[in-house]
């Protein structure tokens, strides 16, 4: 099933790519849109209502992504977040934290330790809900557009953001088919690994054990590590909340983004598990 989606999305894609979700999952029965989805992941967090929470999206920028992002790409939301994280720039920042606040959350005197998830300084505060412990990150940097931080992930599988309008995917082809390319030299790689295997994905240190064919147009094809890319360049998997009359490309300011590995990138050899 997932192979038909494949040919879908490799071909070249000069309008939002919507892909139907909901054929997908008629097999299994399902018919689910992408806000009953993103509902079912965000109601054990005390959130209600997707309405109030797609709004904040809209009036400040914010974009939810980490694993609740990931679970809307699968079918079915096949695994449920351990907790969510909401991406703004500093001048919304005020606002979604007074969101989650208003959901019961209180602010965590210190915060986690997340130096090995990014390579860039980036402000973090930690909400817990003092009766679910549930857990909600606000996070913000001093980048120009907000999914820049996303591009600097330790996955290709995790470069995934809702936002106002919808779900978009950086790295589709992969992603959806539960594949992705690891890209953090870390002594947590092998959790990171772990943690996305336990979610049915296999990560890999180069795009030739992903599937990418060894002789590709580097630089060029969208998933050499060397190509820049562009929210704009069709690419990208976006599925939409609603039918728009707007185009992505007016509804999404555009950004560019290289990966920080270069393409043979294979230097890493995996570090024995005990
Ligand atoms: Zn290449």
């Amino acid at each position: 099933m997932l192979q038909t989606n494949f040919g879908k999305l490799s071909t070249r894609l000069d309008k939002p790519i919507k892909i139907d979700m909901a054929q997908l999952e008629t097999e299994q029965g399902e018919n689910l849109s992408l806000d009953d989805k993103l509902f079912a992941l965000i109601s054990p967090f005390h959130f209600t209502s997707t309405d109030p929470l797609r709004e904040l999206m809209r009036n400040t920028g914010m974009v939810i992504s980490g694993s609740t992002a990931l679970a809307l790409t699968t079918q079915n939301n096949d695994f449920f977040p351990n907790d969510i994280d909401l991406y703004v720039l500093p001048p919304g920042f005020p606002a979604v934290l007074q969101y989650v606040e208003d959901h019961g959350y209180k602010i965590e005197p210190s915060s986690r330790a997340t130096a090995n998830y990014y390579h860039q300084n980036i402000i973090i505060v930690k909400l817990t809900h003092p009766v679910s412990h549930k857990t909600v990150n606000v996070m913000s940097n001093l980048d120009s557009h907000v999914v820049k931080c996303i591009t600097r992930f330790h996955s290709t599988v995790v470069m995934n953001y809702v936002s106002w309008f919808g779900l978009v995917v950086l790295y589709p082809e992969w992603t959806l088919q539960k594949r992705g390319l690891l890209l953090a030299n870390t002594s947590t790689s092998n959790d990171i690994i772990t943690k996305y295997v336990n979610r049915g994905y296999s990560l890999h240190r180069n795009i030739f054990d992903i599937g990418a064919p060894n002789q590709h147009r580097c630089g060029i094809d969208p998933y050499c590590p060397s190509t820049t890319r562009s929210l704009h360049d069709s690419h990208c998997f976006i599925e939409l909340f609603e039918p728009a009359q707007d185009n992505f490309t007016t509804i999404q300011r555009d950004m560019t983004w290289t990966l920080p590995v270069p393409c043979s990138f294979d230097a890493i050899a995996p570090t024995a598990r005990n």
